[in-house]
């Protein structure tokens, strides 16, 4: 239905070209326009709730009304609402921010840089790289390999990073400097008769011959999430990263780059994804749990290998000639220590991991339902892929058809997921409890149920 006359919708559609939104399509439908928030739940303007079960945008960890965030908002928007860290300048919570990533991450690291989103610290990635080489005397080793279906944002270089043909298409994307590696999805990938070890044995091999292919002497980094988000919640093989590492072993001058935008700050029911799997970063970007996504900020963490070229050649050009007017702002950085303090106290890490047991097996009840092909996840991060053949693997056309109207049929009964392909998305607030997840359960098999009903 078209949306009414001057409604917010109908000015939406008139004014707001919305971010990963079909433009002719929202023409035609209008948006759903939300309204409040409390904790997992959102409502909109209609008063219709929804338990968030994508936290937004993977991000709200603490829930959609915590209110200490909204004080330590305030509070530092009274006493110092904007400064900025450029030439010398700081503040106390940019340093607090920094000093407390620094004593959460998982491995050794020397500094942070902050940035105001995922694609932005990526982004930065590929230029503090570049730069790094260069104050090395290594001018060719500027290529950074990452893996399909990878995300890593949207930003000229952050999108070429990203493995995404959604991301590249019309967009003259990837560009150079990018070579992808293949996506750890032993499901969909793995050939007829290969063990799960020997296809995990295969992906490393496959990045090994790239590397070699290129020759190692051009290879900057690799780029990883430790579990893929929106690349449809891809959860590797459990021998996968301990054969990554012993390439990445074989090359110490290639840096390992873990992308935990999503997986930082509890999501696999460990600190980080890194924890979880026990991954050793040169460099990692953190972002959305970082402060809830209340505001937008992120950051780049770095051990000494990296932070020492980048020092020796911001002396010898005089400056480190990059920083945004918004970076380390001291309200988002506020905003974040708090909202990492209530992650600690409130032992939400720990409560991903055992809510995360009842997601994961509550959903996996649904493996045996005609339309589901696959269910994977840990911690509070899952996907269900869809499918209407699950002997061949395949959904009806045009891709994604299917998921979208699942996806359709869920939120209409009152959970809010994400169609990725023809995979259901789910990555609730770290706060959720078991009631809500066998709500979340319940809801996503009814709405199955009614497609599967609808298709005959
Ligand atoms: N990296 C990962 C792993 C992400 O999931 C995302 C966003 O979903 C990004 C980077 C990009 O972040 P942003 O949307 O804040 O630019």
């Amino acid at each position: 239905m078209p949306p009414r006359p001057n409604s917010v919708e109908a000015r939406d559609v008139a004014h707001h070209l919305h971010p990963y939104t079909n433009a002719r399509r929202h023409e035609e439908i209008g948006p759903i326009v939300m309204a409040k928030g409390d904790g997992v739940y959102v409502e909109d303007i209609d008063g219709k709730r929804y338990i968030e079960a994508m936290a937004g945008l993977w991000s709200v960890a603490v829930g959609f009304s915590e209110q200490r965030l909204v004080d330590a908002a305030a509070r530092q928007m009274a006493q110092l609402p904007y400064y900025h860290s450029f030439t010398h300048k700081t503040h106390a919570p940019v340093v607090d921010l920094a000093e407390k990533l620094i004593a959460l991450a998982p491995v050794p690291m020397s500094k942070v840089h902050f940035t105001n989103s995922g694609s932005e610290a990526n982004d930065l990635i590929v230029k503090l790289l570049r730069y790094r080489s260069n104050a090395l005397g290594e001018p060719a080793r500027k290529t950074i390999i990452s893996r399909l279906r990878g995300y890593h944002g949207v930003t000229l270089a952050s999108a070429s990073l990203t493995g995404l043909p959604n991301n590249h298409a019309s967009f003259d994307l990837p560009g150079e400097g990018v070579v992808h590696t293949m996506c750890p999805h032993y499901w969909r990938e793995g050939e007829a008769g290969e063990s799960e070890e020997a296809f995990a044995a295969r992906c490393a091999a496959e990045l090994r011959a790239t590397i070699e292919a290129r020759g190692p002497e051009t290879i900057a980094a690799f780029i990883a999430e430790p579990v893929m988000g929106a690349g449809g919640v891809v959860v590797p093989p459990p021998t996968y990263w301990a054969e990554i590492k012993a390439v990445l072993a074989d090359y110490p001058d290639i840096l390992f780059v873990a992308d935990e935008v999503i997986c930082g700050f509890g999501r696999t029911g460990e600190m980080f994804g890194s924890t979880y799997y026990g991954l050793e970063p040169d460099i990692m970007t953190v972002s959305k749990a970082l402060s809830s996504s209340y505001l937008p900020i992120s950051a780049v963490l770095m051990n000494e290998k990296v932070y020492g070229p980048i020092a020796e050649e911001s002396a010898r050009i005089g400056t480190f000639g990059h920083g945004f007017t918004a970076s380390g702002h001291p309200v988002a950085a506020a905003v974040a220590l708090e909202n990492l303090a209530i992650i600690e106290e409130r032992g939400l890490v720990a409560n991903a991991r055992e809510r995360g047991e009842r997601l994961q097996s509550g959903l996996r009840t649904l493996s045996g339902h005609p339309l589901v092909g696959e269910v994977r996840g840990i911690g509070l991060i899952a996907g269900v892929e869809l499918v209407t053949d699950k002997e061949k693997k395949i959904a009806v056309q045009p891709p994604g058809a299917l998921a979208a109207k699942a996806f359709g049929l869920i939120q209409e009964r009152g959970v809010i997921s994400r169609a990725i392909g023809d995979t259901l998305a789910f990555c609730p607030p770290l706060i959720i409890t078991d009631d809500q997840i066998d709500t979340v359960v319940a809801t996503v098999r009814d709405g199955l149920d009614a497609l599967a009903g609808e298709m005959g």
